[in-house]
């Protein structure tokens, strides 16, 4: 794995397999039962420049949880980028403060650009409609967690991507991460005019994974081992494109008619989130809410273990965790969300 996380197209299968032990090793201290110092003295600068709770927070949590402290700044108008800073000078002065730097901002291949200038590791947050590899590597841990939970393997699973596939980077990034296993099969529905970009879908065909892509959820899913739905990112779109997905159909929205009578009783939902809940929104359907195939909140966990092997890799204190454990001292609950099964 290089110094920063940019892309999904910087990891081996290696790099992938070392970053799901390292995260299954944090797992007592994400669920806190146990608590580390590995990191204490490290600062990280988290800068989000775009809209965000999950990333923001998740990044922050997962480093206070490895005694480390975070300085953050959000959105351009309390930044110096506003002011006209280059990402160079931003890169280079953030550099001076802190031992790592989660970044998101609108343009693709800015956080690249950011990381061209520092030797501080950097982690893209997301780059607009470019990539979210921190993402996709938890959304595969999760996927990796509930198939040992079944009893199935990624070998040959059939794994259905849906929604806007042209602007949703975590869906980029799952698929050129999925593809670096063995073959699958992966079934792709998007509206027309929002499908996934070809080169990601060849990537994936040329692995030997069985890509198929759709216009619509019509037809049997029986077969389906996950279903991964996605907003539509309409801040990505022009004004005219915006007139003409308004009318984008119901029909691309994942609810638990589809999931009743299409797939069957193991087949696992998973979104990026957020999802819109606003009535008529064309988005997973909150009727699924407290049924035990949706993984969406077991997804969120899984943000936290995740992320800190990011950062215990790219700071390279893996080995070191074990050695700095102690209990935690504070009241945890037993169940974290009201529709949390009983462990
Ligand atoms: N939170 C994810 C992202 O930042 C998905 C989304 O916004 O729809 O890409």
């Amino acid at each position: 794995m290089s110094s920063h996380l940019l892309s999904v197209d910087s990891l081996s299968r290696d790099h992938v397999d070392h970053l799901l032990r390292v995260a299954a090793r944090m797992e007592p201290i994400a669920s806190r039962r146990q608590v580390t110092r590995v990191l204490e003295g490290a600062v990280l600068g988290n800068l989000f420049f775009e809209a965000s709770t999950r990333t923001r927070v998740s990044f922050n949590a997962a480093f206070c949880r490895l005694g480390g402290s975070v300085c953050d700044t959000t959105g351009f108008t309390f930044s110096s980028m506003a002011k006209g800073e280059s990402l160079y000078d931003t890169s280079r002065v953030m550099s001076g403060y802190c031992d790592a730097i989660v970044m998101r901002h609108p343009d693709q291949g800015s956080v690249a650009e950011f990381a061209a200038a520092t030797h501080v590791p950097v982690i893209n947050g997301g780059d607009g409609p470019g990539e979210h590899p921190s993402q996709a590597l938890l959304d595969l841990y999760t996927i990796d967690k509930e198939f040992a939970r079944l009893g199935k393997k990624l070998a040959g699973a059939h794994i259905l991507l849906t929604g806007d596939l042209k602007y949703g980077r975590t869906v980029h990034s799952l698929i050129k991460l999925l593809s670096l296993f063995e073959p699958m099969r992966i079934t792709l529905v998007s509206p027309p005019g929002l499908e996934m970009p070809g080169q990601v879908i060849d990537r994936a065909v040329s692995r030997g994974h069985r890509v198929e892509q759709r216009d619509s959820l019509a037809g049997d899913f029986s077969d389906l081992d996950v279903v991964y739905t996605t907003r539509i990112q309409k801040e990505r779109f022009t004004e005219e494109m915006s007139e003409s997905f308004a009318g984008v159909s119901q029909d691309f929205s994942v609810g638990r008619d589809f999931l009743d009578t299409r797939c069957n009783d193991t087949t696992i939902v998973m979104h990026p989130l957020p999802r819109d809940s606003r009535p008529g929104a064309n988005d997973l359907n909150v009727d699924l809410n407290g049924d035990p195939r949706l993984a969406i909140f077991r997804q969120t966990d899984n943000g936290i273990p995740m992320r800190m092997a990011i950062f215990a890799t790219l700071l390279q204190v893996e080995e070191l965790i074990e050695k700095d454990l102690r209990p935690v001292r504070w009241f945890v609950p037993e169940r974290t969300g009201v529709d949390d099964p009983h462990s």
